[in-house]
This record gives structure tokens, sequence and C-alpha cells, in this order.
């Protein structure tokens, strides 16, 4: 059984707003700012998650990677930093990262 958390539909990550969706439509997005920004997988798929969404989501998944969004979160062209757990722009120094694909849509998280 896959251990990672089930995605959904891709969003546009620009709104940094949780992405959580029990029914993986726009009418049940959970829509909070995000607080945390997820790597869900291998795969290096990416979204936000609100407080409580993450906390469900770290009881319940097995993920790659989580850190409080910053300043270059969802921003495009921003990598992810797997060492620095954070976001960082190419032109940065250091950005050594994978570079975070198109965002999902978390759903089925209840
Ligand atoms: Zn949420
Ligand atoms: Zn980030």
């Amino acid at each position: 059984m896959d251990p990672f958390v089930p995605l959904g539909r891709v969003v546009d990550d620009q709104q940094r707003t949780c992405n959580y969706s029990p029914s993986n439509s726009r009418d049940t997005d959970c829509g909070a700012d995000g607080a945390w920004h997820v790597m869900w997988n291998p795969q290096a798929e990416v979204s936000f998650a609100c407080d409580p969404h993450m906390a469900e989501a770290r009881a319940r998944f097995v993920f790659v990677g989580a850190h409080p969004v910053g300043p270059d979160c969802g921003m495009p062209g921003a990598l992810w930093d797997i060492d620095e757990n954070r976001c960082v722009h190419p032109d940065s120094p250091a950005a050594e990262s994978a570079e975070a694909s198109a965002p999902l849509h978390v759903q089925e998280l209840v």
C-alpha cells in the first residue's frame, strides 16, 4: 500500500492557501492561509497546509518534508532545498535543491 498522502487536482500554488480538500473540489477547499509547505512524496509534489491540516497529515501520512512557509515558497522558479528544509530562489546562494513540481491538491484526509 502506498504510504503517501493521496493527491488530487493541480491548484494554483501562488495563493499559498491550505490545499486540503475532502472531495477534491473547489467547494470543499480549506482555503486557510498556508502555514506549512509540504513535499508529499519522492516525486517532489508539494502543496500548502494550514496548522490543523498539517497536524492531521503528520498523524496519518508519510511525507518527504515540511517547513514553515517562507518568502520563496510557491514562487515561480523557487526550489525546495532538502538540506536546509526551506525554499530558495535559484538566484540565491546555495540553491542546491530538488525542483518542486506543480502543486497537487490533497484530498480525502478525513
Ligand atoms: Zn486547512
Ligand atoms: Zn517552501
